[in-house]
Parts: structure tokens; sequence; C-alpha cells
């Protein structure tokens, strides 16, 4: 437990995430198991979530698209669910060669229901009788990432990195006192440490910034994940797979500002204004030109995307030059979802009578994120002024009171992650040597 948090739930059942670099290959899958039986040697009932080996998942897309360019989403689900079902087939072999009885269990196995929603479900519902019988039989048990059961029986898939929603949602159903998320770094930085090396570790982070931070592209953790452990009240403490060091404790609003103060008197620091920069390299953009300045018009334009299962985030319309002109619209769409907003936006653009329609797929996008900012005007015109002495131009801006995002274009993103975070004072050492840049994580 950090010593900047309260003792934890008291519950003596814990889930262990390992995600994809973490069982790449068969040393780290003996690794992890090493961890995970030393977990249960220190007497807590132990529930382990494993994601896809390595680039698994990735080869599997590769290999679908190889043969369909749009492969049925149910097809893709039954493909995509086979990489995790191996991590913990093979982990549980290897914790069974370490003495300890372990069980390896699907999504579906695991009780994890889901809506339809091929590809992207949503969990419904945990029916975790069978993961809590073997505990009480004294078992390991493993249960594959990603996946779920839809209610129309059919194995579904809850969306890249899902993995961590699976185990936020096990960590709920079973009361696990903690969610652990293991993976390649260690613990959620002040920046994609990738990108900028002197991004800092974050101690404590709140559920209400983690959001932010999730959904503007952190992907070290899943957006889905951070909402289910909201809604249900799930501690996450997102730590290095390859070290014992604290990671980063995913907590309540109030705790996080509890742990804030606390940290504050033990070193007299300003809170900060913000918290973190975090960026996106795989938006889209789509502009149609020519749409009908009448009621309803953007309501369909909507309609048609969310049916299509497509997640818009931006949206600008401009105001026609006079009262009967056609406005332009664009948005900004998932990468991987653009062919299906495209298809999604046929019929519609057709009834609307939308002049054109241009696509713009290698977009970027950087956000600053950080509850500081809600009492401090300014933050919005220093952000436009950093991008614009970097020369980057700003194609599209959103706001929310902790939030501010930018669209730029693609190949611009890294230089304005690293000037963003250098003007609010977010860089401290470099904490990747230089001379070993991504040596500890790989
Ligand atoms: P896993 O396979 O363990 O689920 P992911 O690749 O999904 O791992 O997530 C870990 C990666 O998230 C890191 O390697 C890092 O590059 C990236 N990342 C992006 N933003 C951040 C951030 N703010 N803090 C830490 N890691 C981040
Ligand atoms: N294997 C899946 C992915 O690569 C799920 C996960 O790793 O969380 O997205
Ligand atoms: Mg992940």
């Amino acid at each position: 437990m950090s010593p900047l948090l309260d003792t934890g739930t008291g519950s003596d059942t814990v889930v262990m995430k390992f995600g994809g670099t973490s069982v790449a290959d068969a040393e780290r899958i003996k690794r992890a198991a090493a961890r995970i039986v030393k977990k249960r040697e220190a007497g807590q009932r132990v529930v382990v979530v494993l994601s896809a080996r390595g680039k698994e998942t990735d080869r599997l897309i590769a290999d679908a698209l190889e043969i369909s360019e749009r492969p049925a989403p149910r097809e893709m689900d039954m493909l995509l669910s086979t990489g995790e079902r191996v991590s913990c087939a093979l982990a549980a072999m290897a914790i069974n060669d370490l003495g300890h009885e372990a069980i390896s269990l699907t999504g579906s196995q695991a009780g994890i229901v889901t809506d339809t929603s091929h590809t992207k479900a949503r969990i419904l519902d945990v029916r975790a009788d069978r993961i809590l019988e073997a505990l009480d039989q004294d078992r390991i048990v493993l249960v594959a990432g990603f996946q779920g059961v839809s209610i129309a029986k059919d194995v579904t898939t809850l969306g890249r990195g899902g993995s961590d929603t699976t185990a936020v949602a096990l960590a709920a159903a079973v009361g696990a006192d903690v969610c652990e998320i293991y993976t390649d770094v260690p613990g959620v930085f002040s920046a994609d440490p990738r990108i900028e090396p002197r991004a800092r570790k974050l101690d404590v982070v709140s559920f209400e910034e983690m959001l932010e931070m999730s959904a503007s592209g952190a992907g070290v953790l899943q957006l889905r994940s951070v909402e289910y452990a909201r809604t249900h009240g799930v501690r996450i403490h997102c730590r290095s797979s390859f070290e014992d060091a604290e990671g980063t404790w995913v907590v309540s609003e109030s705790e996080a500002a509890a742990a804030l103060q606390k940290s504050n008197q033990e070193n007299t620091v300003e809170n900060p204004l913000i918290t973190a920069v975090t960026h996106s390299t795989v938006e889209a953009r789509i502009t149609l030109k020519g749409v009908p300045d009448t009621p309803g018009a953007a309501g369909t334009i909507a309609t048609a995307l969310a049916e299509a299962g497509v997640n818009v985030d931006m949206i600008i319309q401009n105001e026609p030059p006079e009262p009967d002109a056609r406005a332009d619209m664009s948005f900004t769409v998932p990468r991987e979802d653009l062919l299906a907003a495209q298809d999604a936006l046929k019929p519609v653009v057709a009834d609307l009578g939308v002049t054109a329609v241009r696509t713009e797929a290698e977009m970027g996008k950087v956000s600053i994120v950080g509850a500081g900012m809600k009492t401090h005007p300014g933050v919005a015109a220093k952000v436009f002024t950093v991008l614009g002495e970097q020369g980057i131009n700003i194609e599209m801006i959103s706001t929310s009171p902790i939030k501010i995002s930018c669209v730029v274009p693609g190949e611009q993103v890294p230089q304005a992650v690293r000037a963003l975070h250098g003007a609010f004072g977010l860089s401290g050492e470099d904490t990747i040597r230089p001379e070993q840049p991504f040596g500890q994580f790989s």
C-alpha cells in the first residue's frame, strides 16, 4: 500500500493482470507465474487476468485483414479471443510446475456476460461462482482477458486494451482488495515515457483524471476499465511487471485529494496545475461539406454513426455565411473506425444532399489533463501559445472542466507533447537514462 494512502479494504483476494509484453515469451510467463505464486504463498487468494502474448492480437488482426477487407465482427471475436486463452493455458502450466494448483478459464467460463456489440462489447454482468468455487478449492484462477460471452451466446471481445476491463470487472465481482495491473512501464506517467523521457511517475491519480487521460490516449489503462473502477469503487494499482517498486494508485477523488494533501505537507510543494499531457496518433477526421442548415441534420449524421458503433470524439460545425447556405461539419473518429464510419455515412450523405466528403486518416491529438485547471484561468491560452510557438497548427479544439484537447497533424504530436510537458513544469529529471532509452521497459 502506498505510504500516501490508507490501508486497503481488508479483503484477502487480489486480482493481478499481466499485459501482453509481460507474458511475451516463455521466460516472462515463468516470471509472471513466480510472482503470482509468491502472492498466493503470502496468503492471498489470487485471480489472474492475462492478455495475449506480445503482439499476438495485432498478428491475428493482420491475418484477418489478409483474408478480408471487412471481416465479419463475430468471426473477428472468435479469432481474437484465442490469443488470451493461449497465455492462460501456458501460465497455468508454469504455475502447476511451481507446485500450485491453477485453473485457466475462458471469459465465458469465468462468467463474463456482455452485450452483442462484437469487437467492442460491454460487460453486463459477471457471474463469478465458478471463480469463487475454484478459489475456495485453493486454486489460482487464470482468466483470459478481453473477452466474454454475449447474451446471444456468442464469443465477444471488449475492444483493444480490454483485459484491463476484465481485471477490474473481476475485482469488483470477487470483492478484491485491489486490482493490480502489471505492465511494461512502472506506472502512470505525466506523459507517455516513450515520447517524453522526462515524464514522471504519478504516485496517486483520481478516477476523474484517469478517465480523461485514458479517453485522450493514455492507453496504459483502457478507458472502460477506469469507468468500471469508478462505478464499482475498485482501486487500481498500475505497476511494473519487471520490478517490485510501488506504481501508481488510481483511486476516488477524495482519496486522491487526501494523498495529495499528505504529500504536500511532506514536500511543501504546490498543487500542480496540470497532471499529465496525453496524446493519440490514431485519429481520423471526416469533413462533410454542404450539410443542410436545418434542425435534425446533425442528429441524422450522429445517429447513423452511433448505430454503426463508431465513437465520435470532437465535432465542429461552422456557421453558414448566409441564412440559406449549407454548413460544413467535421468530426474525428478512431482511425480503426474510419471504414465503418464511411459505410454508415453513405446513405445519410445521399439523403441530406451533402456535396462532398473528405477524410484525413493521419490526424493526431494532444491534451492536457488536470483537476488543478478547474480554478485557473489562462490555461487554454498557454496551450495555444505554446503550440503556436512550435509552429504547430491547431485544427480542432475541445475542452472539459479538467481537459483541453487539440487536434494537430499526426507527425507533430511528439513535439507537441514535449513542448507542453516542459511549459507546464512537469518535466523532472530524466526518468529514463539517455544511453538506455527504453531498456527498463522492454
Ligand atoms: P499492456 O500490454 O501491459 O496492457 P499497454 O501497451 O496497453 O500495456 O500500456 C502500456 C503502455 O502505455 C506503455 O508502454 C506506454 O508507452 C503507454 N502509455 C501511454 N501513455 C502513458 C502514460 N501517461 N503513462 C504510462 N504509460 C503510458
Ligand atoms: N490483447 C488485447 C489487445 O491487444 C487486449 C489487451 O491486451 O488488453 O488489445
Ligand atoms: Mg493494455
